[in-house]
């Protein structure tokens, strides 16, 4: 059967000067699954999701997202939303200041932004927080905020760097149950995350160690091919760094 591909990498290359961020990465996203971007730090994560939102060019390579080539950034940009890893909100803007501005950026009218909002943040019980600057807010709340943020325009695929970093474990297990909800509703989602519990939350996953892919299937088909009652006992075996020992 053939799954409509909402990203398709093609012998992707990264190089910063005489150094290989990403070396020969070959993968395809299917429309509306969670797909996981493992790696230890360094690994090479961030440089290819950059490629991917079309903020960052490819060394060689082809690279198509939404069914747009890379070589058409703009086209990309339009068709996405990014949660960056570091924070991504203005501070000194209330939490309905934030979404108007995004909206604004990303083309929606007033009326738009209005109607989404109220859904929004109903949705994700936010509705308290409305006249809340986001300083004052949690790094928890702050976090599925930024997520609100990214999907907010309604994009076709939304990428997620490390979201859940630093957040609680209770705040974890909301966040990934906002990411359930939104991929149920057919949006693509493409997360990158360091914790191993959550890549069995994903559809699939993709394993990097330096530069390079080293496993990609559904975690229970990975767990099975090597053997390992984990993704964390899997991640030990084939892409742990180099110059670790434990
Ligand atoms: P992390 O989880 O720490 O963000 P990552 O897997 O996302 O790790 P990347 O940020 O993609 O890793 O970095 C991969 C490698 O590329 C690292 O060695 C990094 O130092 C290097 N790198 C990234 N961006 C640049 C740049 N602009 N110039 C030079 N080297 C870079």
């Amino acid at each position: 059967m053939d799954r409509e591909m909402a990203i398709e990498v093609r012998d992707l290359v990264k190089r910063f000067g005489s150094f290989t961020a990403n070396d020969r990465l070959t993968f395809d996203v299917y429309k509306g699954e969670i797909f996981g971007f493992l790696g230890a730090n360094g690994a090479g994560k961030t440089t290819a999701m950059r490629i991917l939102c079309g903020l960052s060019r490819p060394t060689s390579g082809r690279v198509t997202v939404a069914g747009i080539d890379s070589g058409n950034p703009e086209a990309i940009k339009r068709r996405i939303g990014y949660m960056s890893q570091r924070f991504s909100l203005y501070e000194d803007l209330t939490v309905n200041e934030n979404l108007e501005l995004y909206g604004g950026i990303y083309g929606m009218t007033m009326k738009e932004i209005r109607q989404r909002r109220e859904e929004l943040l109903q949705r994700l019980s936010f509705t308290g927080y409305c006249e809340t600057l986001i300083q004052a807010l949690p790094l928890g709340l702050r976090q599925k905020l930024a997520f609100a943020v990214a999907v907010f325009h309604e994009p076709e695929i939304v990428f997620l760097d490390e979201p859940t970093s630093g957040v609680d474990p209770v705040t974890r297990r909301q966040f990934w149950e906002m990411i359930y909800e939104t991929a149920s509703r057919g949006m693509t989602v493409f997360v990158t995350t360091h914790y191993m519990d959550e890549a069995e939350y994903c559809d699939r996953i993709t394993i990097m160690s330096e530069g390079r892919i080293v496993a990609l299937d559904s975690p229970s088909a990975l767990r099975e091919q090597h053997g390992t009652a984990s993704v964390e006992e899997l991640f030990v075996k084939i892409a742990r760094p180099k110059n670790t020992n434990s």
